[in-house]
């Protein structure tokens, strides 16, 4: 048998409703979680990580979080590791775990939209599939995975679409990898693109801003000069497109030393060279921003945190 550990962080699928929060509050530990798995599954053990609703996540959880799975990965009674977590941002660790951790074994994060007292409670039934992905041979060597709702998604690819659905982790742009049946695990392709950026910190100083019609680049200004930040993702219009009111404040931000990244706020999609007006991809690219490739705008602020912390371009 396959030999697994649960790590758990807390989210949804560790919460119940309490009279006395008055709402949905972590209370499901490892023990709660282990006598719901049937044992013919894998051989499973638990570890308890943190309980939190992943809106209390620092950066310092998010990167003892990804070295505590890189230890777990390393070790020869390991053969995959399964990470329970909240759903809200569940994207971004999973991400970093991608590019930090170098391993061919299976790393599976899930969660639950509904809470354990929900009638139609999917946690047990996310956590079965994701164990059943972690002990699956043809998981190996395919990146950190994210299974919902039977879905097996690429790390790099999914993003949580919707506040309250069971479906709400989609790839938008690729699909997912594969899918959980009853009999059998399916992947019906590979991830489109894996890489490894070994890296000893996460730099902090590093911002994500979303650009909207007519917006002032007050807040750019505001972290380049007050905050100092090393690094700004910028979710730009479309493929890649700022105001042109911008673009002052984005050449002097970068040379001051800040890194501007750019990506998209569409949801999906690359940036491209298209037009010839000015704010448009080729203005930023010749002021020496960089561009994320598909990466949606938390995900290119992982990047960013890894890369800067790395000492290497983004
Ligand atoms: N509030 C939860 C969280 O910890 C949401 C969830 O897990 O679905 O992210």
């Amino acid at each position: 048998m396959k030999r697994i550990i649960i790590l758990t962080t807390g989210g949804t699928i560790a919460m119940t409703h309490t009279d006395t929060a008055g709402g949905a509050v972590p209370m499901l530990d490892g023990a709660d979680f282990l006598q719901a798995i049937p044992p013919d599954l894998a051989d499973v053990r638990v570890e308890e990580f943190c309980n939190l609703p992943s809106a209390h996540f620092t950066l310092d959880h998010l990167w003892n979080l990804a070295r505590r799975v890189a230890a777990l990965v390393a070790r020869d009674d390991v053969d995959g590791v399964v990470i329970t977590h909240g759903t809200d941002t569940l994207e971004e660790s999973a991400y970093l775990c991608d590019l930090t951790i170098d391993t061919r074994k299976p790393i599976v994060f899930t969660g639950a939209m509904r809470v354990a007292s929900d009638a139609g409670y999917d946690g047990i039934a996310n956590l079965i599939a994701a164990i059943r992905v972690a002990a699956c041979d043809d998981a190996r060597n395919k990146g950190v995975l994210v299974v919902f709702n039977d879905e097996i998604h690429a790390a790099r690819d999914v993003t949580k679409t919707h506040t309250t659905a069971l479906e709400t982790f989609l790839s938008p742009e690729w699909g997912p990898l594969g899918r959980v049946y009853a009999d059998r695990i399916i992947f019906a392709r590979q991830p489109t693109s894996r890489e490894f950026i070994p890296t000893t910190r996460l730099e902090p100083n590093v911002h994500l801003l979303k650009i909207a019609v007519g917006m002032s680049e007050g807040l750019l200004e505001y972290l380049v000069d007050v905050v100092g930040a090393r690094g700004v993702v910028l979710e730009t219009l479309g493929g890649g497109r700022v105001p042109p009111w911008w673009l002052p404040t984005i050449e002097r931000a970068i040379k001051n030393g800040t890194t501007i990244v750019i990506t998209s706020r569409a949801g999906a999609g690359r940036t491209v060279d298209r037009y010839g007006y000015a704010g448009a991809y080729r203005d930023l690219a010749r002021l020496g921003c960089r561009f994320a490739d598909g990466l949606n705008g938390p995900k290119a602020r992982v990047r960013l945190m890894v890369t800067l912390g790395a000492g290497v371009e983004f």
